[in-house]
């Protein structure tokens, strides 16, 4: 049984659905979440083509569910990846990719942008500061400059104008991030004058203290206190805009979350008598939707990166 302080959340209805294709991913960064890195290889971590078709047919069976929100890993990395844009796309739904950027410079991958033009995908890209020594000690050495490369052939496709193109900041260490709308200044300023790149929004996250981020704050000594840090900044305001409130999240074994920090906490979504849900149980149902709302929210003390100061999500600051 789960034991927090971290208030209930109302689930509200469904409008998004996250899949997150797998841990496979061309880079290893010390924040990550999942856990990603280029050793998740094998079934056991990556989604299977079978799945990517029930995640299809899920959409199709639920109208209001308007939004696919891809992530991983480099969820570009998985073979049914296109075709789930492509078909995801026929379905009428809105496309988010969770692009990381260098993945462009991956075999076979350079023609990315092109796809993501030619499908109206709306590309989040990770980009934690713009400066290069800031860049290289969270994500690698190499990936400042590789980001660039990766924004400037996107912004050539139309991303920045045509098409959205938001980039996502999260913090270097166990810190608040700043407000959204000053650094969303600073970072246009910032990239246009050094590097010529213009983006559409700034979307800024709180770092889960979970996983690799926590391993990382445990051997420097400060887990403990970024944790009390973000139950002090709790902020009542950010509860309404939680995005465990509207979207469900598919992790690539078919079992189903309330959000892809739940997904990887192994906090599985569960029907009112208890039993787990998976997307198999959700299209045997005469209506998916129903069942979900009927699950309640998983909560736990990770919950408190969401609602810290102005909050986040995965779309950004949420007050
Ligand atoms: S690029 Fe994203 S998924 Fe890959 S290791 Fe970094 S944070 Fe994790
Ligand atoms: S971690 Fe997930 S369940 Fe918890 S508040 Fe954030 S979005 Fe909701």
């Amino acid at each position: 049984m789960i034991r927090t302080t971290f208030p209930p959340v109302s689930r509200a209805s469904i409008e998004t659905l996250q899949f997150n294709l797998g841990r496979l991913c061309n880079q290893a960064c010390l924040h990550c979440h999942v856990d990603a890195s280029p050793k998740a290889k094998g079934a056991l971590e990556n989604a299977s083509a079978s799945l990517v078709q029930q995640a299809l047919d899920l959409l199709a069976r639920t109208p209001e569910i308007g939004t696919l929100d891809i992530t991983g890993g480099a969820p570009e990395l998985n073979p049914a990846f296109r075709y789930l844009v492509t078909e995801a796309r026929k379905l009428g739904r809105r496309v988010f990719v969770r692009h990381n950027l260098t993945v462009q410079q991956e075999p076979c991958q350079a023609d990315l942008p092109q796809f993501f033009a030619e499908h109206g995908v709306t590309a989040f890209c990770s980009l934690p500061c713009y400066s290069s020594n800031n860049v290289d000690n969270q994500r690698g050495a190499g990936v400042f400059e590789a980001s660039i490369a990766g924004l400037r052939r996107l912004n050539a496709q139309g991303f920045g104008q045509a098409h959205d193109l938001i980039l996502v900041f999260n913090p270097a260490g166990p810190n608040l991030p700043p407000p959204q709308a000053v650094l969303e200044d600073a970072y246009r300023e910032e990239l246009l004058a050094e590097h010529g790149i213009v983006f559409t929004s700034l979307a800024v996250i709180t770092n889960m203290p979970i996983h690799r981020f926590a391993r990382d704050l445990e051997r420097r000594g400060h887990l403990e206190d970024y944790r009390e840090l973000l139950a002090a900044s709790f902020n009542a305001d950010t509860l309404e805009g939680l995005m465990c409130r509207r979207a469900l999240s598919l992790r690539w074994d078919g079992r189903l979350f309330d959000c892809d920090f739940n997904l990887v906490q192994d906090l599985a979504l569960r029907a009112d008598d208890g039993r787990e849900l998976t997307i198999a149980d959700l299209l045997q149902a005469e209506q998916p939707g129903e069942l979900v709302r009927e699950a309640a929210i998983a909560v736990d003390s990770h919950c408190f990166a969401c609602t810290a100061g102005c909050g986040s999500s995965c779309g950004g600051a949420l007050a």
